[in-house]
């Protein structure tokens, strides 16, 4: 028997990405992963390739920080597999520029996509968990949930917040046996930081090669990047565990950029 059998995830921003790689390995074991993303395209074809391995997948248009869409597709979830065991809220955008030039609209942008988006999902799946009497909620941190970097205000506010969500569901959820953590990974090659190198090279007028060296990587213990495997090992940890016992926690995956 396979750590997930039968069970369903929602995962949001799994088109792209570690939303993907955790959407590809829950399916490889076991479970049913809904691949919930702005991208149908693409979640379409994240779903065709769980199911080409002989996996099962629903792929769901959802735009995190629209209340609307998102009780939609998970009522629609709930009516297709008849339960939401694990959220994944997973979906996120970057916005890098310096703080005295912030577009209000970008801050608000981002903060939505991040916090609102986390609280709407949670929201909408913790009902059908605590009817349940059972749920795991991951939220997909940052090293920037416990530390900061220039030119990354709202990301960094953001990703902060989280903690504070997780912790809050982690005493309301206890009594319905739902748990809540962070997973905080550091710089992962993914399309969302491809995009950041040349614009931090710009913004910092150093080249792209810099960037990755002296700002991404510069403490890490190994000079290496945290691969969408490591990130998807820890939220599949924080998915499976058997109790209470780890929660309201957070977990930072970075090649040891960040130490506690
Ligand atoms: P990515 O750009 O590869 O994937 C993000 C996915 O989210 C895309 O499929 C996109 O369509 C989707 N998305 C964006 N806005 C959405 C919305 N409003 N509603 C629904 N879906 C939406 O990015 P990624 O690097 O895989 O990032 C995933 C998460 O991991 C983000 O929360 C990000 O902040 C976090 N993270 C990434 C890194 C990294 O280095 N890549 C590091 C730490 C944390």
């Amino acid at each position: 028997m396979s750590r997930f059998d039968g069970r369903v995830a929602v995962i949001t921003g799994a088109a792209s990405g570690i939303g993907k790689e955790i959407a590809l390995r829950f399916a490889a074991e076991g479970g049913i992963p809904v691949i919930a993303d702005l991208n149908l395209d693409a979640a379409n074809a994240t779903a065709a390739e769980i199911k080409e391995k002989g996996g099962d997948a629903l792929a769901v248009a959802m735009n995190v920080a629209d209340e609307e869409q998102v009780e939609k597709a998970v009522g629609e979830v709930v009516a297709r597999f008849g339960r939401v065991d694990v959220l994944v809220s997973n979906a996120g955008i970057q916005i890098v520029k310096p703080l005295v030039d912030f577009p209000f609209s970008d801050w608000r942008k981002l903060l939505s996509i991040h916090l609102d988006g986390a609280f709407l999902t949670t929201r909408a799946c913790l009902k059908h968990m605590y009817a349940a009497n059972y749920g795991r909620v991951i939220y997909m941190g940052s090293v920037h949930s416990k530390e900061a970097s220039k030119l990354k205000a709202p990301y960094v506010t953001a990703k902060h917040g989280l903690i504070g969500l997780a912790k809050v569901l982690a005493k309301e959820g206890a009594e319905h046996n739902v748990t809540a953590n962070v997973v905080c990974p550091g710089f992962v090659r993914t399309p969302l930081v491809d995009k950041q190198i040349p614009e931090q090279a710009r913004a910092l007028g150093i080249s792209e090669e810099q960037v990755v060296k002296t700002v991404m990587l510069k403490d890490t213990v190994d000079g290496e990047f945290t691969s969408t495997e490591d990130v998807a090992d820890a939220v599949l940890y924080f998915a499976a565990a058997r109790s209470n016992a780890v929660t309201g926690q957070s977990l930072v995956v970075s090649h040891g950029w960040f130490m506690q």
